[in-house]
């Protein structure tokens, strides 16, 4: 793997799909400065070539970032490379939907990353999330640790900002968690829910902020059906996603031990095996290092088996797993 910033090698991250998301993400990891190098690669090289060329005209006000259109080879010494190729989502009624299609199109890409980059780390972004995630585990051959997928640190992103708006406050200072799928059955996990270190409740009750059920139950829908609510106006979502990747990279590329929920494949989470999803994960140089256990409530552990049983059963619908 290339060294870490700061080391010998230049930090390169490689980036599969230079559409909305995989532009979005190379756009806001050139701001970051976190990367000396990013190549794009997409099955239209023209595209990334375009991509590529308007990306480098902002390279002058952020930082010596090399951009460049590849090809596989390319992945060779990138310490991750983030997939996010595929079909978009559109106004799609369930990102299960892209099993097929996007199933097909990673079955090409995966072995040829591994086979220029045996080393690295892969981020997948592209949809269905979780389900892809154990794809690129299954066709990759890689340790469950090395293949970390975006899962819910989206979602827990929404969800922090709506409730931060609901009472009041910086998001920030919202500790909120969604596991499980990023998708339908996902879990917003109230019950370690708090603000400023408070329970959600106990802040609620001191300040006459409303935390009822139906109150919370709203902001999860809000939260469930933000992908959706987006692209139904503007046609997909990337600007969210791509701060996620950013922040995932960002925990990687600087060996922060971050706790973030990512899609992982779980082995004896909450009693769920042999399926990939989001629960809070020790991100770091290596990869995912650990997961971390949540007393979850009786009804949210029940919700987060029934969320791995949807995915369980989409897996079964993969083309080559
Ligand atoms: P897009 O259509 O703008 O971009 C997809 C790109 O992939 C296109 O440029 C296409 O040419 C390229 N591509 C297709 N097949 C390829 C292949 N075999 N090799 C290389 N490149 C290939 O779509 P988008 O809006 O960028 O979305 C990309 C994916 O990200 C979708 O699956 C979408 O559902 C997903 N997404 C995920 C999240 C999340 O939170 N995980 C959020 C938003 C979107």
């Amino acid at each position: 793997m290339a060294e870490p910033a700061g080391g010998a090698a230049p930090v390169k991250v490689a980036v599969v799909g230079a559409g909305n998301v995989g532009a979005t993400y190379a756009y806001a990891l050139l701001l970051s400065g976190l990367a000396a190098e990013i190549v794009l690669i997409n099955r239209n090289r023209d595209h990334a070539e375009g991509e590529a060329m308007d990306l480098t005209h902002a390279a002058p006000f952020t930082g010596p970032t090399r951009i460049w259109a590849g090809g596989y080879d390319d992945c060779a010494g990138a310490a991750l490379t983030v997939l996010t190729a595929g079909a978009p989502q559109g106004d799609s009624d369930s990102r299960l939907d892209l099993v097929e299609r996007n199933g097909a199109i990673f079955a090409e890409i995966v072995p040829e990353v591994v086979r220029h980059n045996p080393d690295g780390l892969l981020l997948v972004a592209s949809n269905p999330v979780d389900v892809l995630t154990y794809a690129v585990w299954k066709q990759s051959g890689l340790p469950r640790s090395r293949v970390i997928g975006s899962g819910t640190i989206l979602d827990t992103a929404r969800l922090r900002a709506l409730l931060g708006q609901h009472v009041g406050v910086d998001p920030q200072a919202v500790e909120a968690r969604v596991i499980g799928e990023h998708g339908d059955s996902q879990v917003p996990v109230w019950s370690l829910a708090a603000v400023a270190g408070i329970p959600l409740t106990v802040f609620g009750n001191a300040t006459g902020v409303a935390t009822d059920a139906a109150t919370l139950e709203e902001i999860a829908s809000q939260t469930r059906k933000a992908g959706p609510a987006v692209a139904e106006r503007k046609g997909a979502t990337y600007y969210g996603v791509a701060a996620g990747l950013v922040r995932i990279t960002e925990a990687v590329l600087r060996d922060e031990h971050a706790v973030l929920t990512v899609s992982t494949v779980v082995d004896g989470y909450q009693g769920v095996d042999d399926v990939a999803l989001s629960v809070p994960c020790v991100v770091g140089r290596s990869g995912i290092e650990r997961t971390v256990a949540l007393p979850l409530s009786d009804a949210e552990a029940a919700a987060f088996r029934r969320s791995a049983d949807v995915l369980r059963e989409a897996i079964g619908q993969l083309p080559s797993v």
